[in-house]
Order: structure tokens, then C-alpha cells, then sequence
């Protein structure tokens, strides 16, 4: 039983929703008319982030922190708002860190998981919708199946960030097969780049940042000296890694799309699992060029070795979504690097004031 003071309103429960694209992704869920509440523990982000969402979509952000772990805060989550769906981002995602500490991930990212799905049972709760990663596609994968489509060999990944995807994807699986009338749809995201146009949230990550896009941006603005591009002997068009870059705002996007295909008279398991990229792929010294060209600054860079564990090629073929959600990216590397230097360019601290 509900209590009296639950709010009648069906409510998105967005988990993670402070995040990089948790955030984003509010602000299209809100300019879709959909009402959320996000549920977070702030570990790796700021309640500044949601700030500022409530600035561009000119409404206060429903906010209660807490664990996925937490059983109790969720529950309590659950009795005061009426949870029609669940968009699933909390997490964490360190690959690097994921190697050091695996249980710290396992027990985050698949006990989260769990500890969120039986609190959805017992609130009747039967939407999801899960972000997993183009990383669930192994090495031997991405060599023979590029453009990679969704059913691609996955599994046997190189990390424990990767398995905790890997796992979850099945344990959905699993959950579904169990549940009469639960729903999945699970995100395979490529790699998302950018920000908000407004260039007042973006992408914030703690300390030196892992990922390529954040790293070029904090050099660009003068706080790194030079990037170093991990490798320059790859089979590819320039010899440098290639990746599917995709706007957080197109990814955002997307999970709009799944949140209408959860609810349709049309959603089908078998279409329910998409990856969500532009299909096109792009090289390191690609995404330098098109940065320095959008932000009139040089990006000092220096070819070093291979980084353990990466691969040549990676990127989509991602007709899947267009055909099941009608979604399809539609911003190019410009707009992304424009986007990201906006944001950097505004917030050298991140979300620090
Ligand atoms: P992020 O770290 O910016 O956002 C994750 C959010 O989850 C953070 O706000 C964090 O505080 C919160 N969180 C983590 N553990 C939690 C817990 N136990 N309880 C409550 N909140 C918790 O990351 P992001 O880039 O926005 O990624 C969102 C999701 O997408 C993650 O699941 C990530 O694995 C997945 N993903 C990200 C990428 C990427 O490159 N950014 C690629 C593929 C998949
Ligand atoms: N990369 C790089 N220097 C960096 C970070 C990344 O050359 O400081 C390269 C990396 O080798 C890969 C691409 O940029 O080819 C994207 O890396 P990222 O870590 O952003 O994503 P992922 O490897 O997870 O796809």
C-alpha cells in the first residue's frame, strides 16, 4: 500500500540521474513532458549538475540521495512516488579502477542491480531501462565484426567494468523470462562525447580523465600539457584508434525513444537490446583535428605506445535502433567538439565553483 501523501503522477526514476548523461538525459525526458525523480548517492557527481538542469528546463529536479544498495531508501523511494519505469544509469565505470577493484564494481554495479530489480518487484514496478556498453563486444569481435550489430558474439571481456555489463545483460535476461510482463530494453552506448548546448553541464570526471574526448578538452584549455595518443600502429585508415563517438544529447535522446518502445503495444524482447551509435567511425587524431578546428586552439599531442587492453576499431552498426525506436544520431564530430569546448571552455573546474 501506497501512502496517502504519494504523488499521483507516473514518475521516470532515473538512477544515476546526477551523472554525465543522466543529466543530459533529463533534460530531454522533461521536453518530452515526462516527470522523473532521481535517486543517486552523488559518488561521482554533483548536485550542482542537477542545479543546473533545473535551470535549462525551468523546473525544480526531484531529488532523493541514495544507494541502489540500499534497500530501505529505495523502497522508501518507491512508496512516496508512483514508479512507472525505471532508466537505469547509476553505476560506476572505471575500466582502469574496475581492475584494481573488482568487488567494489561487482557490488556496486551487479548488487545495485539486483537490489534495484526486487524493489521494482515489489512495487510492480515492470519498465527498465538499462545502460550497458559497446564494451560487452570482446576483442576477437570487434576484429571480425565491424561494423558490430547486436548480435555479435559478446562476452569474454577484458575487465571487470565490461562483466558487470556483460552480467547484468543477463540477469535482465533472466528477470524477463521470470516476470510476467517485465520489460527490458538495454543500451549498448558507443562512445559518448559532448554536452548540453547551453555549455553548463557536461562531463566531469574526477582527477586526470581516462577517456579521450574530456583529456583533448582539459589540454586544449591549457590544464594538461600534451595528450598522449596510445598508439600510432593500428590497422586503420590514420593508425590511431577508432572509436563510434556519439553526442550525450543524441544518447540522451535515445533513451526517450526506449521510454515510448517500453510502453508500446510494439516492444518485442528480440528487438530490445540496440546499440546506440552514429555508425560511423573516427580516429584519435581525427577527433584533434575536428577540436582544434572548432576551438581555434592547438591540441599538443604525442604518439606513445599502445594502452593494455584496446582495441583497433570499434564502432556500430546501429540501422537496430533506427528501425525499433526510430532513432538515429544527428550530430556530427564538429558539433560534439564544439559542444565539449563550450562546456570546458565555460567550466575549466567542472561543476567547482
Ligand atoms: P557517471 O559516473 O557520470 O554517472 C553515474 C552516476 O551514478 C553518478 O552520478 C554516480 O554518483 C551514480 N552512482 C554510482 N553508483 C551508485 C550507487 N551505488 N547508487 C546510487 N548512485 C550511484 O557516468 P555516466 O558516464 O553518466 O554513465 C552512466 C551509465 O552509462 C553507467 O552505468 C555507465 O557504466 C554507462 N556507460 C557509460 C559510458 C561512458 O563512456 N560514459 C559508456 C557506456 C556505458
Ligand atoms: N585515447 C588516447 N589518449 C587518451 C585517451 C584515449 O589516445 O588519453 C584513445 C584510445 O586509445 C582509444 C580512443 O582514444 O583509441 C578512445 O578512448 P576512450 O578511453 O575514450 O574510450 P574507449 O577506449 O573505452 O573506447
Amino acid at each position: 500500500m501506497k501512502p496517502a501523501e504519494a504523488l499521483k503522477n507516473a514518475y521516470i526514476l532515473v538512477t544515476g540521474g546526477a551523472g554525465y548523461i543522466g543529466s543530459h538525459t533529463l533534460v530531454e525526458l522533461s521536453s518530452a513532458g515526462y516527470d522523473f525523480v532521481v535517486y543517486d548517492n552523488l559518488c561521482n557527481s554533483s548536485q550542482e549538475a542537477l542545479k543546473r538542469v533545473s535551470k535549462i528546463i525551468n523546473k525544480d529536479v526531484k531529488f532523493e540521495q541514495g544507494d541502489i544498495r540500499d534497500k530501505k531508501a529505495l523502497q522508501n523511494v518507491f512508496e512516496k512516488y508512483n514508479i512507472d519505469s525505471v532508466v537505469h544509469f547509476a553505476g560506476l565505470k572505471a575500466v582502469g579502477e574496475s581492475v584494481i577493484k573488482p568487488l567494489e564494481y561487482y557490488d556496486n554495479n551487479v548488487n545495485g542491480t539486483l537490489v534495484l530489480l526486487s524493489v521494482m518487484k515489489e512495487h510492480n514496478c515492470k519498465k527498465i531501462v538499462f545502460s550497458s556498453s559497446a564494451t560487452v563486444y570482446n576483442e576477437v569481435t570487434t576484429k571480425n565484426y565491424i561494423p558490430l550489430k547486436e548480435d555479435s558474439p559478446t562476452g569474454a571481456t577484458t575487465n571487470p567494468y565490461g562483466r558487470t555489463k556483460q552480467f547484468i545483460e543477463e540477469i535482465l535476461q533472466d528477470f524477463y523470462i521470470s516476470e510476467l510482463d517485465f520489460k527490458v530494453v538495454t543500451l549498448r552506448y558507443f562512445n559518448p562525447v559532448g554536452a548540453h548546448e547551453s555549455g553548463t553541464i557536461g562531463e566531469d570526471p574526477n582527477g586526470v580523465p581516462n577517456n579521450l574526448m574530456p583529456f583533448i578538452a582539459q589540454t586544449a584549455v591549457g590544464k594538461r600539457e600534451y595528450l598522449s595518443v596510445f598508439g600510432g600502429d593500428y590497422d586503420t585508415y590514420d593508425g590511431t584508434g577508432v572509436r563510434d563517438y556519439i553526442h550525450v544529447v543524441d544518447l540522451a535522446n535515445a533513451h526517450v525513444k526506449a521510454l515510448k518502445y517500453i510502453s508500446s503495444a510494439n516492444f518485442n524482447i528480440k528487438n530490445a537490446t540496440l546499440n546506440i551509435g552514429t555508425g560511423q567511425g573516427n580516429s584519435v587524431l581525427s577527433m584533434i583535428k575536428a577540436f582544434e578546428k572548432v576551438s581555434n586552439k592547438k591540441v599538443l599531442y604525442k604518439i606513445v605506445k599502445r594502452r593494455e587492453g584496446d582495441i583497433a576499431k570499434c564502432f556500430a552498426d546501429a540501422s537496430l535502433a533506427k528501425e525499433v525506436l526510430g532513432w538515429q544520431a544527428t550530430k556530427n564530430i564538429e558539433t560534439m567538439c564544439k559542444d565539449s569546448w563550450k562546456w570546458q571552455s565555460n567550466n575549466p573546474k567542472g561543476y567547482e565553483t
